[in-house]
């Protein structure tokens, strides 16, 4: 093949490039792959979102990244503070205040002065002590001497003595006051700050003021010690970065708006019946930029003034879930890899199979034909299981095999939770996978993003009890339900005989716990037709699709992952959308355990999931005959 030099010193074989997964690069391990310096440039894929932080970076604006979890929002909040010029950063002191205690004095001076001013003050008021001890020594030793040598009085020269220590000892205290606290150290940071302040409760992010016990009585710590700075000024000049925004209470999301607006936030006791809610700093400077983070049900429930502040002064970028797959991001995959061992620091590097199993699982769960996940997030956590495992065996690479052997004991909770279900369910109800029967469907869901369940569903038709005919479910997929028998119910009008509108019908999923709102509406469409019309349905059978007025079976999420677990349930054949053909990508092991069919058409997926011959065929027959396009659809099958 023809050797390029491309990326760096790395040699790629363009004429491979295609075929392989690692786009034609050629290295013994990810130790070959030189890591880029800067952050920003490790970011993978986010170029919308790399040039808005770029951008805003120079422009001083705030940036709202919605996106799903783990795709890089944090790592670009960071990487955006480390492009922030260095060279205003700023240390913050806080005083006493001899004319009122409970409004400590702020005072800003360049970075690395505070510490040299606290030591100053430090010397002053230790000079000063031992001055002042030094006197009183002296005094003490005149008036014991007095009381005991010349006038014979040595118990009220003792007491004298303990008198005037104790009373130095109290106006002591003033000279500790003079000392200030170094509220924000910037002394030894040469970046701009980079603050996460997701989950902060409100001292942590606004700034506190703790509560002193000993509130009177000499015995008090003076107030300006007891502040403490929060995420906002301690973001000062730098990034604050709060993720899941929404979860903010309301009150601390105003607060938070008027820093914003005033780029100054005056430090007070955050809970009202403690001392520290007495004292109120001087304004305390917090002149950052907000990164805010959150899915897009997040912003929504963001607090409405908020997100115009931000929005108004700043830009909103959405955050990719997946990249095209090509030889170059295949390429930057490799990278991944390589930066996240560095990274992690105690892991080996990969050898080239593991990494190309990596990036199999990278197209694997972007669910997608022709794309690669952009959940990082996950992804380097495989990676880390399987450099975990390698070490453990103490290889000085890790193996393809340690890869294979990783996706295993990575599974996510839900996953793990899955497969368990199938477990227990496989022991209490041992027909359900053969055999077959009336209003009765396997269908599939998708549980926590990446795993696969088998959620039958079982449906009755009785004599309407009402006015109307109902759809009576239950639970939360009540709703796709109640749609799904609405569109079935348009198709049946057209071939039935029986009227849907004198029939109550009930739908009821036998375990939905966990599952996300799916759309199952072709499962449920086949159970309501094998009730009304009383013909059985096969039970070694599972299904997915969504379904339309015309009976079109329409593509859903997922199909891999619930192929998957139709598999490990012991199901023969699965049913799914013609249009998610191309998004299956199940592992070799299960390609053997189950056939896979295609259909676009509801009256295909009757064909299939039906049982009892004569029924059955004059059924699928006038369900053909109901829409030319089932007709064209079926013909060639
Ligand atoms: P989020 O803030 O979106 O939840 P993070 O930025 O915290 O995600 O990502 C967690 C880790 O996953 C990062 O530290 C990095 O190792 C990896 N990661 C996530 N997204 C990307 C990306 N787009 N490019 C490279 N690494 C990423």
């Amino acid at each position: 093949g023809s050797e390029v030099d491309v990326e760096g010193d790395l040699t790629i074989d363009e004429d491979a490039a295609e075929d392989d997964l690692l786009g034609g690069l050629r290295i013994d391990s990810t130790a070959d792959i030189e890591v880029p310096e800067r952050l920003v440039d490790q970011v993978i894929g986010q170029e919308e979102a790399r040039e808005i932080v770029k951008r805003a970076a120079k422009q001083h604006r705030h940036v709202m990244m919605i996106g799903s979890p783990g795709t890089g929002k944090s790592m670009l909040a960071k990487a955006m503070s480390r492009l922030l010029p260095q060279e205003s950063l700023q240390d913050v002191l806080v005083y006493h205040n001899p004319d009122d205690s409970n409004e400590p004095r702020v005072r800003t001076v360049p970075a690395g002065k505070g510490d040299q001013i606290v030591e100053a003050h430090q010397e002053e008021a230790q000079k000063r002590k031992q001055m002042r001890s030094f006197l009183m020594w002296i005094v003490i030793a005149i008036i014991v001497g007095y009381a005991i040598l010349i006038a014979g009085q040595v118990l009220l020269g003792l007491l004298a003595a303990g008198v005037i220590y104790f009373a130095f000892r109290y106006t002591n205290r003033g000279t500790d006051a003079m000392v200030p606290k170094l509220l924000v150290n910037n002394g030894e940071r040469s970046i701009a700050p980079f603050e996460d302040a997701t989950g902060a409760h409100a001292g942590a992010l606004l700034g506190d003021v703790r509560h002193d016990p000993f509130q009177s009585g000499g015995m008090e710590t003076p107030s300006h010690e007891r502040v403490e700075a929060g995420s906002i000024q301690k973001a000062h000049k730098g990034v604050l970065f709060i993720d899941e925004i929404n979860t903010l209470d309301i009150r601390s999301q105003q607060k938070l708006m008027t820093a914003i607006q005033e780029g100054e936030f005056s430090i007070t006791g955050q809970s009202e019946r403690s001392s520290g809610a007495m004292v109120q700093t001087e304004p305390v400077p917090c002149d950052f930029i907000m990164v805010a983070a959150g899915n897009m049900d997040a912003m929504e429930n963001m607090h409405p003034a908020l997100r115009d502040r931000l929005k108004g002064y700043g830009y909103e970028v959405y955050m990719e879930d997946s990249i095209d797959e090509t030889p170059t991001t295949r390429r930057q995959y490799a990278r991944f890899v390589a930066q996240e061992v560095e990274k992690d620091g105690r892991l080996p590097h990969f050898q080239p199979d593991a990494v190309r199993e990596i990036i199999l699982e990278a197209k694997r769960r972007s669910g997608r034909k022709g794309q690669l996940t952009l959940k990082l997030r996950d992804l380097g956590g495989l990676v880390r299981v399987a450099g975990d495992i390698a070490k453990a065996e103490n290889a000085e690479f890790v193996e393809r095999e340690h890869v294979l052997e990783a996706k295993k004991r990575s599974r996510s909770i839900e996953q793990q939770f899955a497969d368990d279900y199938i477990e227990r369910r496989k022991d209490y109800e041992l027909k359900v996978n053969e055999g077959s029967a009336v209003g009765r469907v396997n269908g599939l869901a998708v549980m926590g993003g990446d795993s696969g369940i088998v959620l039958p569903v079982m449906a009755e038709v009785t004599p309407r009890q009402g006015e109307g005919g109902e759809v009576i479910a239950t639970g939360q997929l009540k709703e796709m339900a109640m749609e799904a028998v609405q569109n079935v119910s348009a198709i049946i009008k057209k071939f039935s005989d029986e009227d849907i509108s004198e029939k109550d019908i009930h739908v009821q999923f036998i375990q939905t716990q966990g599952v996300e709102g799916d759309s199952a509406s072709i499962t449920v469409a086949t159970a309501v037709i094998s009730a009304l019309e009383n013909i059985p349905i096969e039970q070694d059978l599972a299904m997915t699709g969504s379904l339309s007025v015309r009976g079109d079976v329409l593509p859903v999420g997922g199909v891999t992952h619930k192929i998957e677990a139709a598999a490990k349930a012991g199901y023969d054949r699965v049913i799914i959308p013609k249009a998610n053909e191309q998004d299956v990508m199940i592992e070799e092991e299960y390609e053997e355990m189950i056939e896979i069919i295609p259909v676009s058409h509801i009256s295909e997926v009757l064909d299939v999931a039906l049982a009892g011959e004569p029924e059955k065929d004059s059924l699928v027959d006038r369900l053909k005959s109901i829409t030319g396009q089932a007709l064209e659809a079926t013909e060639g099958t």
